[in-house]
Order: C-alpha cells, then sequence, then structure tokens
C-alpha cells in the first residue's frame, strides 16, 4: 500500500512541553497518524510525558536511552551548553535512535516540537540545520512549528504535508504558542522548563566530579542514581562519601548499594546512612567515620563508634563527633 492509499505516519521526539504537544497536533490537522517517542535516561523522566500524551489522546513509546548517552557525559563532539548539558549532541543521539525505531517499525517520517532561535545554544537556526544533516534523517525530520523557516522536506515535496499549513515561529517569545494552544483547546501544558537535571547547576557539578574521577567504562547508571541523594564529599581521588540527609535519602541509597561499596553507621547515636561507592580495598577510613560521627546526633567532641560493613568483613572504627565545618572544604 503507498502513502496515497493510506495515511502518513509519523514518529515525533515527545517531551510533553507545550512545543511537542503542538508539533503533534499541527501534523495530525493535516491527517497525519502521530506517535510521540520518549526517550529516558536518569536526567529526564517520562512523567510529564505521559501527562501531556493523554491530554492529546497521542500514543506514545517509552524509550530507555541511558547506555547510549553516558559517553556523551565524557566528551561530547559539539560540547556541553552552560552546565553539563551536551544538548546538540543530545538531540543528535535522540533523533539517530528515533530514526532507527522509524525504520524499524514503518513510521514514514520524524518530527520535533523545536522552534528556530529558541534556544541560544541548541535550537538556532545553524544547530537546527546541523542536526538535521548530521543525524542522517535530515529529508525526513519535520519541525512542523518552524518548518516554513526550514529547508524543504521530503514530506513536503511528497505532498504528505501541505508546508503552507506548516508554521513559521521563531524566537523565545510563546505568544504564538499559546494562541494555537487556544485553538486547540489545549489547556493542560508545563510551563517552559529550563532543560534536564544536567542543567541543574546542583546536579551538574557532582556529574563533573564524578567524571573527572571515574573511567568512563566504568560508569552505570546506578552512578548517576545516586548523584541524586545525600550529601557529597569528595575525601580523596578515589574515595567519595555520601551521606543521606533525611530518611527519604537513606532509603533511596539503601536501594543503590552494590557489591564492593561501603556502608558505615554510628552505633550508640542515631545518625545518617554513609554510603562509600566502590570502596578501594584497604582505604584508610578514619576520615569517613570521622564525617559519619559529625552527621549522626552524638554531641560535639563525644566518642562514637562506627560500623562499618560491606567489605571482607564487618568491623568497627572508634572515631570523634567533630564540628561538621571541617567539612565544607570537600562538599560537592
Ligand atoms: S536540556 Fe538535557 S534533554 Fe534537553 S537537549 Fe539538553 S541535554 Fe538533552
Amino acid at each position: 500500500m503507498n502513502l496515497r492509499q493510506r495515511q502518513p505516519r509519523a514518529l515525533g521526539l515527545f517531551s510533553g512541553g507545550l512545543d511537542s504537544m503542538l508539533a503533534a497536533l499541527v501534523l495530525r490537522q493535516q491527517g497525519v497518524e502521530v506517535t510521540g517517542l520518549v526517550w529516558v535516561t536518569p536526567f529526564f523522566t517520562a512523567e510529564r510525558a505521559k501527562i501531556s500524551a493523554a491530554a492529546i489522546q497521542l500514543p506514545i513509546l517509552i524509550e530507555d536511552l541511558t547506555d547510549r548517552y553516558l559517553h556523551l557525559l565524557y566528551d561530547p563532539p559539539r560540547g556541553f551548553g552552560k552546565w553539563m548539558n551536551p544538548c546538540v549532541d543530545c538531540h543528535l543521539l535522540m533523533l539517530r535512535e528515533a530514526g532507527r525505531i522509524m525504520e524499524a517499525r514503518g513510521f514514514d517520517f520524524l518530527f520535533t516540537g523545536e522552534v528556530v532561535g529558541q534556544r541560544p545554544f541548541s535550537q538556532n537556526k545553524g544547530s537546527l540545520n546541523l542536526i538535521a544533516k548530521e543525524c542522517g534523517y535530515g529529508d525526513v525530520l519535520v519541525r512542523p512549528l518552524s518548518a516554513r523557516l526550514l529547508k524543504m522536506t521530503k514530506p513536503e515535496r511528497e505532498g504528505w504535508l501541505d508546508r503552507e499549513r506548516l508554521l513559521n515561529i521563531s524566537g523565545r517569545g510563546r505568544k504564538r504558542q499559546m494562541e494555537l494552544a487556544a485553538q486547540f483547546g489545549v489547556t493542560d501544558y508545563p510551563a517552559p522548563a529550563g532543560g534536564c537535571l544536567l542543567t541543574n547547576p546542583g546536579y551538574a557539578g557532582r556529574l563533573r566530579d564524578l567524571v573527572n574521577h571515574l573511567p568512563q567504562a566504568e560508569l552505570t547508571r546506578r552512578d548517576l542514581e545516586l548523584l541524586k541523594h545525600g550529601r557529597q564529599f569528595r575525601l580523596s581521588p578515589t574515595l567519595k562519601v555520601h551521606v543521606g540527609r533525611d530518611q527519604r535519602d537513606n532509603e533511596a541509597m539503601e536501594q543503590l548499594v552494590r557489591p564492593g561499596d561501603l556502608l558505615l553507621k554510628t552505633l550508640g547515636y542515631p545518625g545518617p546512612l554513609v554510603l562509600i561507592p566502590r570502596a578501594p580495598d584497604n582505604a584508610d577510613l578514619t576520615l569517613p567515620a570521622t564525617l559519619c560521627a559529625s552527621y549522626s546526633d552524638a554531641p560535639l567532641g563525644a566518642q562514637v563508634e562506627v560500623q562499618v560493613e560491606g567489605g571482607s568483613q564487618p568491623r568497627r572504627i572508634p572515631s570523634q563527633r567533630q564540628d561538621r565545618e571541617i567539612f565544607q572544604a570537600y562538599l560537592l
């Protein structure tokens, strides 16, 4: 069956933001059967996308991108944005992988909600053209909100889409998108988001420390999840310590413990969970034990025994509650 006999089918990157909702709706208005593709990693989840997709009855595919993403945290070919966000390479990766899914599942073209000039680093006209060219699917990549400002694509040439009914939105303003949302009757959409967790200064700082100390081959999803929990202290190039801030942190960290990690707990005084990921054999634990004692409820100066679990055998380290100020220099 050729496309004259059936609806064109399009697969679009779908974050759940207003622009991705509108892109899907603009195509659907032209008779395209649209599906949203939602990528997930430790830095961006599918939660908002699910809500937005339900609001416009958009079917979605949810796919994990983490393993294919890790190398971008070390050396993204097009560099990082302001923090640890490799936005251009991130878009490129998402589109390349989306292209594979498009081909495997019989979609006819790809779409995104990108708008020319909306983000200085990743959504200027040069970046959009570069991404289209380098992702390998440029001729079947439609950005419905800015399509008339960009090169004509195969779906327009072939008449699957009427270019005149695609849009020419540019810039950072939201007025036209909000008008369009009203025309489509879309009222439940999120406020513009600043970006994923890689643009969060706190997370980005901890991630930068991690990639500076852990070879890429050893980095796992668990390490990236762990960066979300607890106060984190870099005590030496091989010794990093996570100190739970509250019950939630402690529970989350406990779920992320793996063989080779050490857990430190104070005896006799309530205290936080302290986790040392990938603790080196025979590491000197005097400072981590003092850290553990100092974040416990023991009074300043009290002698505190710290239990170490997870090594070859449990052991106890005599320690002392110190002023927490002395650890500020190690805090990430
Ligand atoms: S903000 Fe995050 S998810 Fe968005 S393009 Fe940049 S790196 Fe990718």
